[in-house]
């Protein structure tokens, strides 16, 4: 355990009250921050200088998150819509009875799976409970974002070698690709071990279509076309087997499946990866050369790469990229860290997931035709058709939590039908979006500064890091106190524990700790396991990397990460609409969050759209001006930023814009500047997960002329 607390008792020792340690909350990065507390008002937060992950710094996001905790417009009671479309405050235990009677009501009508519970950006723990309540209640429909965010690459990291490896920035690596991945702009920690290793003699490669911050810094930026990654990675695997650039003693020794690799990548060559990626083969050669021989090398992945259909075989080619050529498992590589011992998320004991029989959880909406056995999720945009044509079967209620889905799912105007249709619409969050607009009551949810938990980012270095409750404004309660209430009219309150507290004395249980105890420290670190493979072997059926997987064979899908090249050079023909619109995250916002926090909004005040200058010299387009981005569903306004520096036929469009200074009876300006207003939810989708296209999507510019 970490040691304790002793650098800031003495540094703070005149504030009257020293400082709480906890981890920011305002997204699933896990930064260590200390809270001033006086008077039971919190006067400030900084970073946690102690803590492993964010060494003392924080995000633009966060260092405002004070501002969302005190913000004027916060929810503080719960509300019910009137007849007329008014919020009525009603008391907590009002809003808990009706709810529950309604619940139950169409329950009893429909059945438990007409009850859909939707998760929204990943809350941690708070996610983990919406399961168990759902699966005590009896819905196999769970959602969450897993299929367009993290979990394909965890799934292909845990079929391929049995774990999700992680970049051992510090060593430093001989050569770092951040591949699809704005670290400049939402992983400011890993951004800053790059920058360090970067001082220190690491050559920086960065595939990205736009020169981001980290771009700039490369030593090569691969331009790539939007979308075709699964292409590019087959390119780099294609020289590294052709050269014989891999490692053949590892091979030998770790992995199955080579052979069916060598003769699987013989059906590329260079030109077509180059025809579909916009990537010279003379640089695809490159990359492979200094990946392969400047090990140990570590790729840096990111959330780009999830918004594909090819996600899963993607990141299954990136796996066996580092597998192949010997950067698996070594100090400076990719690497295996042990997380603390406690309960893991999303286990059964934890979520009750046995309580819905699997004959029944297969029922899930969308689940069973489309994802992987090894998920259990219903998929959310069958869910939304479901609302809308009762196929497979009705869907009456639907319980959010924390989630803006009108700024966040495709075919946002099919969302807004949807949920304009549920029988009982539900939303628990901070703030009235456009989507708890929709809803029949909204629950106002604590903030992290309102309640404990625990913390352990499953996509970065494993730091498990305390969060505790500082401070009770007005009424609001946690996700979880809302869902044990719940469950007590609903008959399964047994099934919850009294106080949060002790299921986190549960879940810390393995370490012989409670919660408590806990607060001595507040940080545990895991452990990296360099070389681990070499006595134990990989945790995966075989003990071996699987570079062909029989599990998949078996599954029915690709044991090999292959691509049609006809249909992917096909489906790009689209003359109306010549260019190709992609999404682009700010550091400034969390998906649809943060457009409320003035001190954001005067940093970044409205949506940008980036437009290359031959484009919008060819249209008539100058910076600062509006246009229209439009596709075949519709179309947005967005102001122009001309920018040199990206793939040319590229449109990047700000994502999950809305106006909370607008009216409320108008959405918040919802439609006007919404990036899923463009994007569609239409099959085919991934195999593997059911995930639609979100990234590369035909769409054209029009300037606009009287604005
Ligand atoms: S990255 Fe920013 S918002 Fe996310 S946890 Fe860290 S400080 Fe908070």
């Amino acid at each position: 355990m970490q040691k304790g607390f002793s650098r800031y008792k003495t540094l703070y020792k005149t504030f009257s009250e020293k400082p709480v340690r906890s981890t920011c909350g305002l997204c699933q990065i896990g930064c260590g921050i200390l809270i001033h507390v006086v008077g039971g008002r919190v006067t400030k937060i900084e970073g946690d200088l102690e803590h492993p992950l964010n060494r003392g710094k924080l995000c633009v996001k966060g260092k405002r998150a004070m501002d969302y905790l005190y913000h004027p417009q916060r929810l503080r009671a719960p509300l019910k819509k009137s007849k007329n479309g008014n919020w009525n405050p009603i008391t907590w235990r009002e809003a808990i009875n009706e709810i529950a009677e309604g619940m139950n009501r169409i329950k009893k009508k429909y059945g438990a799976k007409s009850v859909v519970f939707m998760r929204g950006a990943a809350k941690g723990l708070q996610d983990d409970y919406l399961s168990r309540f759902a699966n005590a209640f009896g819905s196999p429909n769970i959602t969450s974002m897993g299929h367009v965010c993290f979990i394909p690459r965890k799934v292909a990291s845990d079929i391929t070698y049995g774990y999700y490896a992680i970049g051992d920035l510090e060593h430093p690596p001989g050569c770092i690709i951040v591949w699809a991945n704005n670290v400049s702009e939402t992983l400011h920690h890993v951004y800053e071990r790059i920058k360090e290793a970067k001082k220190k003699g690491s050559f920086l490669i960065v595939i990205d279509p736009l020169r981001t911050d980290v771009a700039k810094l490369a030593d090569i930026w691969v331009k790539i076309r939007p979308g075709t990654d699964l292409a590019l990675a087959l390119g780099i695997i294609y020289v590294i087997v052709d050269e014989s650039l891999y490692d053949a003693e590892f091979i030998d020794k770790y992995t199955i499946g080579f052979e069916e690799l060598q003769k699987e990548i013989r059906r590329y060559d260079l030109d077509i990866i180059e025809k579909i990626t916009d990537v010279s083969s003379g640089l695809i050669k490159e990359v492979a050369r200094v990946y392969a021989k400047k090990r140990p090398s570590v790729i840096q992945w990111g959330n780009g790469i999830d918004h594909t259909v090819h996600n899963f075989q993607t990141a299954r080619a990136i796996c066996i990229l580092r597998a192949i050529s010997g950067n698996l498992g070594v100090p400076g590589g990719d690497m295996y860290f042990s997380p603390p011992a406690i309960k893991k998320r999303g286990i059964p004991e934890l979520t009750l997931q046995d309580l819905v029989p699997l004959e029944e959880r297969e029922k899930r909406i969308g689940g069973a035709g489309f994802m992987l056995p090894s998920i259990f999720y219903a998929l959310p945009q069958l869910v939304i058709d479901a609302i809308l044509k009762g196929d497979p079967y009705e869907v009456k209620c639907v319980y959010i939590q924390g989630g803006n889905f009108l700024l966040t799912y495709p075919n946002a105007r099919k969302v807004y039908e949807a949920l304009k249709k549920v029988e009982l619409l539900i939303v628990s969050d901070h703030f009235m979006t456009p989507t708890a607009h929709l809803a029949h009551y909204v629950l106002p949810a604590a903030t992290f500064f309102e309640f404990d938990s625990l913390v352990l980012p499953p996509y970065s270095l494993p730091v498990l890091s305390i969060q505790q409750k500082v401070v009770q404004t007005s009424s609001v309660k946690s996700d979880y106190e809302i869902l044990r209430d719940l469950s007590k009219p609903l008959g399964f309150g047994d099934l919850f524990w009294e106080e949060e507290k002790e299921c986190l004395d549960n879940i810390l249980s393995p370490l012989g700790i409670t919660f408590d105890n806990f607060r001595e420290t507040g940080i545990m670190s895991g452990k990296p396991m360099p070389h681990n493979h070499v006595n134990h072997g990989f945790p995966t059926d075989s003990g071996k990397v699987e570079i062909y997987s029989k599990k998949l064979k078996e599954w029915g899908y690709d044991p090999i990460p292959s691509i049609d090249v006809e249909r992917v050079l096909s489906s790009r023909l689209d003359t109306n609409y010549p260019f190709i619109l992609t999404s682009l995250k700010r550091s400034y916002f969390r998906h649809s969050g943060g457009k409320n926090i003035d001190a954001l909004r005067k940093k970044y005040p409205e949506p940008l759209v980036l437009i290359h200058p031959n484009v919008a010299k060819s249209l008539g387009i100058k910076e600062g001006s509006y246009v229209y981005v439009e596709t075949n569903l519709g179309r947005i306004i967005q102001k122009v930023r001309i920018e040199p520096h990206m793939h040319e036929n590229t449109v990047y469009v700000d994502y999950g814009w809305y106006f909370p200074e607008k009216n409320a009876g108008e959405l918040f300006g919802w439609d006007k500047a919404n990036i899923n207003i463009l994007i569609g939810d239409d099959p085919p989708y991934g195999e593997e997960f059911g995930t639609p296209n979100l990234r590369a999507i035909p769409c054209k510019i029009t300037p606009i002329l009287d604005l």
